[in-house]
């Protein structure tokens, strides 16, 4: 299972996707459970446990990491981090983490517009200095109405400091923007043409490690997803730093993300929303996010127009699969080189 643990609600950074830091009174800067009880709490549910620090920044608090790095025992650990304070975590502890997620928009203009001047340069750095250490790199953009989706993601590629590529899209949540014509003209094109790359070094052997194809494309062969990928709420939770037990690291004023506490919590039973049931792409989406299902900002309308788009995305990778397995016949590729658990990694798939 997953752990998110929050370390506090503080940031460094003011993105303009999320605005910086949370109030103290919703999510607190400070730890305020003891971290036996963590300790407790995992032990009993959990004989694997992957655990990834999450925030807020994480590293504003590496006191805390220190303090659960040196009190539970993970299968895992790894960080969701904006990636300018790394040098605030000592280099012993970065040597026993084995993934690093790093906030990174594509090429240095679009994530330094939104971020902040001088953040993609200080990433870069920091990948390359966690990348050196063998810490496995994730680099996890989030993809705006400025984005060509081609041409970030190839951008980060071609960098070669990342191990995988992740992207989540910046809709439900944000103000309502003109998503609609975007995805037509730029998103969906850019998306078939990253896909065709893909495809070309998957012919060549080579498994391109990004996650909206891959993970989809491991749904296939695993049998699929029972809720949304990231496992939000059945095979991943998070911990808030007063102690509580959500569903959705976002959703920390929401009562329907609330699964307990430190001292016990329950699990979801069937996390597949509803309107999901009958839809025949739900083995390969698990219903997207939770959050946005639950929390329609853009209202229904938006909600649709979100999920069209993403039918057409899911679709587009579906399609290749024949072609896959014919490859997978052909010995070209093993299948295994093509799964992919999205809770090892704290990555949600579905953008
Ligand atoms: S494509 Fe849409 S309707 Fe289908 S499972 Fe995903 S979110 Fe649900
Ligand atoms: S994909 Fe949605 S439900 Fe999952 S962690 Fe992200 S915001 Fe929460």
């Amino acid at each position: 299972m997953l752990w998110l643990v929050m370390t506090t609600g503080k940031c460094n950074l003011i993105c303009d996707y999320c605005g910086g830091s949370f109030p103290k009174d919703v999510v607190s800067w400070q730890s305020k459970y003891n971290v036996l009880q963590l300790k407790q709490v995992i032990e009993k549910n959990d004989k694997s446990p992957t655990i990834i620090f999450y925030g807020g920044e994480p590293l504003m608090n590496p006191k805390f990491i220190m303090k659960v790095m040196d009190t539970v025992r993970a299968s895992r650990w790894g960080i969701q981090t904006n990636g300018t304070a790394v040098r605030l975590l000592p280099e012993s502890y970065w040597k026993r983490m084995n993934v690093a997620l790093l906030s990174v928009d594509g090429r240095e203009d679009i994530t330094d517009k939104h971020r902040g001047k001088g953040v993609f340069r200080a990433v870069i750095k920091n990948a390359e200095y966690l990348k050196s250490m063998g810490i496995e790199t994730i680099a996890r953009m989030a993809v705006t109405k400025d984005s060509d989706i081609y041409e970030e993601v190839m951008h980060l590629i071609n960098l070669r400091v990342f191990d995988k590529i992740h992207w989540q899209l910046n809709v439900i949540w944000s103000e309502r923007w003109d998503f609609e014509n975007w995805a037509e003209n730029s998103y969906l094109p850019g998306l078939t043409k990253l896909m065709d790359f893909f495809m070309e070094n998957l012919k060549e052997g080579k498994v391109v490690k990004i996650i909206p194809f891959l993970g989809v494309i491991s749904a296939h062969f695993t049998g699929g997803y029972r809720g949304s990928p990231c496992g939000a709420g059945y095979s991943s939770i998070t911990v808030t730093p007063e102690g509580r037990i959500l569903s959705c690291p976002i959703a920390v004023r929401e009562k329907w993300a609330e699964l307990g506490s430190v001292n016990g919590f329950r699990l979801l039973e069937d996390p597949l929303p509803d309107y999901c049931k009958s839809c025949d792409l739900n083995k390969y989406c698990g219903g997207r996010c939770l959050y946005a299902s639950n929390e329609r900002y853009w209202g229904d309308d938006g909600f649709q127009v979100v999920d069209s788009v993403n039918k057409r995305y899911l679709r587009l990778v579906i399609s290749k699969i024949p072609e896959i397995e014919k490859l997978i016949e052909g010995g070209v590729l093993s299948k295994e080189d093509l799964i992919y658990d999205p809770v090892q990694d704290s990555t949600e798939v579905i953008p």
